[in-house]
């Protein structure tokens, strides 16, 4: 294979006794939108901060680009953009300015310039409002003039952390469009999200990260084969009977049933009639029942059932 965009090795980082990161590997090619998801404090951000050379690191390495990272390696800098988690943006500076600014720090030809910021802005939709100042936007808009800020260089890395946290559903899907474009354009991403269903939508491959570590990695659909689950299904139930329980455990593919208030969530292992078998029991005992859903596996059934727990805040 080619030369990976990004090489991480080994990478460990500490903050006095916590473990920010642990081993940490990671390879991202060209051309990819790679996602990180995992939990908050799993170490998405510190793995970002590490990557550009913000945060010293305790043990590994890093290769953007096929050159080694360090604070002062600007070659590499300027290929790369960041969009943080945090909104960094200047009060004092109106949106143009702003992206100009940012800007400015890679392109000094100004009729180059005046274009990328001309662009950034058309791109993330901010025409009406370049003499504005920060304190004047929307959160939403907000997010996206961090994003102009970040990509007007037209940098052929972007890293977004998070963009879409406590953002209105109209601007997140504004964003996840806007991504897939600048990859399709040409720039290898790497998307950090807590989401799982944005990572899903967006990304070609996405690691898994817990606890400092990458717990799982692949394509959607490689990371749900890597699980037992392949589909719950709940019924609602008029009667529950611990006799019923033990049948419905007996059946193919079951590996795990269980009454959760007035409903059985049944797990399958594979099997193609699952659903008919499951109803052609309750129909045999006489059972009456609800609403009887079938879902597929999600990537916080990977995560729980590599972890134990829900990748979900709630
Ligand atoms: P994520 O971005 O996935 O939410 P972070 O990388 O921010 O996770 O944090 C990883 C872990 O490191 C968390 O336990 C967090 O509390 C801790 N941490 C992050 N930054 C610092 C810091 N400056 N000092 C001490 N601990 C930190
Ligand atoms: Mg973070």
């Amino acid at each position: 294979m080619s030369t990976p965009v990004v090489k991480i090795e080994n990478l460990v980082k500490r903050y006095k006794e916590l473990i920010a990161l642990d081993h940490f590997s990671l390879e991202i090619y060209e051309g990819e939108v790679f996602g990180l998801l995992g939990p908050n404090g799993s170490g998405k951000t510190t793995a970002i901060n590490c990557l550009l050379s913000l945060l010293s690191f305790d043990k590994g390495s890093v290769e953007i680009f096929g050159e080694e990272m360090s604070p002062d390696n600007y070659k590499v800098k300027s290929k790369i953009g960041v969009i943080m988690q945090n909104v960094a943006v200047i009060n004092e500076l109106t949106v143009y300015e702003n992206i100009d600014y940012f800007c400015g720090l890679y392109i000094k030809d100004k009729a180059e310039r005046k274009k990328c910021v001309e662009e950034a802005v058309e791109f993330v939709g901010l025409e009406d409002f370049v003499k504005f100042y920060p304190k004047k936007l929307s959160g939403g808009l907000l997010r996206r003039l961090n994003i102009a800020c970040g990509i007007a260089h037209k940098p052929k890395l972007i890293i977004f952390d998070e963009p879409t946290v406590a953002v209105d559903p109209q601007s997140r899907n504004k964003i996840l469009e806007g991504i897939q474009e600048l990859n399709r354009h040409g720039a290898t991403i790497i998307y950090t999200s807590h989401y799982m269903e944005e990572v899903e939508q967006i990304c070609t491959r996405i690691a898994i990260m817990d606890k400092g570590r990458q717990i799982a990695l692949g394509t959607t659909e490689e990371l749900k084969k890597q699980i037992k689950n392949t589909e719950k299904i709940t019924v609602e139930l008029m009667e529950q009977s611990a006799e019923l329980l033990e049948e419905i455990r007996a059946l193919p593919h079951v590996y795990e049933a269980e009454y959760i208030e007035g409903r059985a969530e049944v797990k399958f292992s594979g099997g193609k009639h699952n659903l008919i078998r499951l109803l052609t029991l309750l129909q045999q005992k006489d059972i009456r029942f609800g609403r009887v859903y079938s879902e597929l596996p999600t990537l916080n059934d990977v995560f729980l059932e590599i972890t134990g727990k829900q990748l979900r805040d709630s």
